[in-house]
């Protein structure tokens, strides 16, 4: 038996040793950079004349790698390569199966700071982000691996006498995974092995601009063992790549992290149904947020704001987790308003050539534009306390950028800007707070920072997110600790890291025998 799950511990940069390892890192990821990476569709590379070029974000000017690109004919040969290896794949046992995670594991854990390097080359991460994104990934197949085996153990069932029952929870099929590029390690890691750990096989269409990355997974799972087959690699574009495949008749399950549009559009065309499909096919989907911290009037105002500081700008704000609302009680709006921008102005933006960068870029041109024209529509809808434009860089740096007296109703206020724009809204008192944070469309994360036992007990219940973190912050949940997914228009109800998560991945089959 395996020993009990365990977080990945993250490292310690402030030990010479740990940083100068990190360093050494980047330089070995460095002089990999610029390489081509093939498709892989049953075990077989493919290389096609159109190449996808991932980019860093912080030097626009450096190619990160060239992957080849899928079109629809590749994708339909992945789609048939997935199906033909579920035959085989769903037969292997389910301790067979985890012990290809736990290997995988193993393999990452001893190339960790390498891994966390490329996420600081292709997706402009800051060292301790990086750090935490493999961290991550280490956790989900280390716990995805004990839940696998936990559910193949025998059930709970009423017995009765003269009948032999049990329960098993067999694979569903094929799956589409679609992983954002935010957590580009973590979360493709996990949503690809959490379906094939259940015996499922995968074809996996990663985000374009971490490609690499994903890539770089690749070659882990193979080294672990992995049946050429059971996850094929097939980046491409949304529209023509990813569509193709949700409409596809032998996709059985789509697993998809990413903006609310998008969801809802996989949603949309998995719900209907194909000629050949003989099954409804499942959407396990995470999606947006605009996610609220609280502050209460008796809180603790230095932990408030560094709590705020760390949600709203951690990764540039690019996470569907981050803090996009700071609703403040106003017998002390303007003294955490105040220490907040203070803090705000202490972040230092710049590539994380080293340690100590608090902030790098955001992903690309698009979401630079974006989140630069939602800093003018703040301009209109707030006033602003600090930053409000680009950052200096060869990248798509911005400055972390607070707009205060923002009305809960502005659009900066409602709509999902995923990037370091932060609204202060004044509450007058507790109630006004709550329904203030729980007046969008998303439910996903949540903190409240206060003193008052009887007001955290309200928010408990009234606070209606998936993710609620009190006198903490809203960012960074933890595998098995804090299992995550959020409410409405946040997504299909799941918990990544969960107890339940691999129940989604599966079908329940029940055999009864008389005796
Ligand atoms: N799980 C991450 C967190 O707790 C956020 C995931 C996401 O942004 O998709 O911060």
């Amino acid at each position: 038996m395996v020993v009990d799950f365990r977080n990945e511990p993250f490292t310690d940069f402030s030990k010479e040793e740990n940083r100068r390892a990190f360093e050494e890192a980047l330089e070995t990821v460095r002089a990999q950079l610029g390489r081509e990476y093939d498709l892989i569709i049953g075990g077989e590379r493919i290389r096609t004349e159109e190449k996808i070029r991932s980019i860093n974000p912080s030097n626009v000017d450096e190619t990160i790698g060239y992957v080849s690109k899928a079109n629809q004919e590749l994708a339909e040969k992945a789609m048939q390569a997935a199906a033909k290896k579920f035959e085989e794949w769903k037969a292997v046992s389910p301790e067979a199966r985890a012990r290809i995670l736990f290997r995988a594991a193993a393999i990452l854990r001893r190339k960790k700071h390498e891994f966390s390097a490329w996420m600081v080359h292709e997706a402009g991460k800051s060292w301790p982000e990086a750090d935490a994104d493999t961290a991550e990934a280490i956790d989900f197949m280390e716990f995805y691996g004990r839940e696998m085996i936990r559910l193949s153990e025998r059930q709970p069932l009423t017995r009765i006498p003269g009948e032999d029952n049990e329960l098993y929870y067999i694979p569903l099929g094929v799956g589409v995974v679609i992983p954002p590029w935010n957590f580009p390690l973590a979360i493709m890691v996990g949503m690809t092995t959490a379906s094939l750990v259940a015996g499922n096989t995968v074809v996996l269409k990663p985000a374009s601009n971490t490609s690499v990355i994903a890539a770089k997974f690749m070659e882990i799972l193979q080294d672990a063992g992995l049946p050429d087959g059971v996850v094929n690699y097939v980046p491409g574009p949304g529209v023509e790549v990813g569509e193709y495949l949700v409409k596809h008749p032998l996709t059985r399950f789509i697993a998809f992290t990413g903006s609310r549009d998008v969801g809802l559009r996989i949603n949309e065309l998995a719900a209907k149904t194909v000629p050949g499909q003989k099954w409804i096919k499942r959407v396990i989907a995470e999606m947006g947020g605009k996610d609220s911290i609280i502050v209460d009037k008796d809180a603790d105002l230095d932990l408030a704001a560094q709590t705020i500081v760390t949600s709203a700008f951690g990764f540039s704000g690019q996470k569907c987790s981050a803090c996009s609302r700071a609703i403040v009680l106003e017998d002390v709006y303007d003294e955490v308003l105040n220490k907040v921008v203070a803090k705000t102005k202490q972040l230092k933006v710049a590539e994380a050539k080293s340690f100590g960068i608090d902030m790098g870029p955001v992903i690309d041109e698009n979401a630079y534009r974006k989140i630069l024209d939602y800093i003018e529509i703040g301009k209109k809808e707030g006033r602003l306390m600090t930053g409000g434009g680009k950052a200096e860089g060869n990248g798509y740096f911005i400055q972390p950028t607070i707009f205060a007296d923002v009305s809960p109703d502005a659009r900066i206020a409602q709509e999902e800007i995923f990037g370091p724009v932060l609204a202060f809204i004044k509450a007058k008192d507790f109630d006004d707070a709550l329904r203030i944070a729980n007046n969008t469309e998303y439910g996903l994360t949540g903190s409240v920072i206060s003193r008052n036992r009887a007001n955290l007990e309200k928010a408990r219940t009234e606070f209606h997110v998936g993710n609620l973190y009190f006198n903490r912050k809203c960012t960074g949940a933890l595998v098995g600790v804090h299992p995550f997914g959020g409410f409405n228009m946040s997504g299909t109800d799941s918990k990544a890291g969960g107890y339940d998560y691999l129940l989604l991945f599966t079908q329940a089959k029940l055999v009864s025998e008389v005796f």
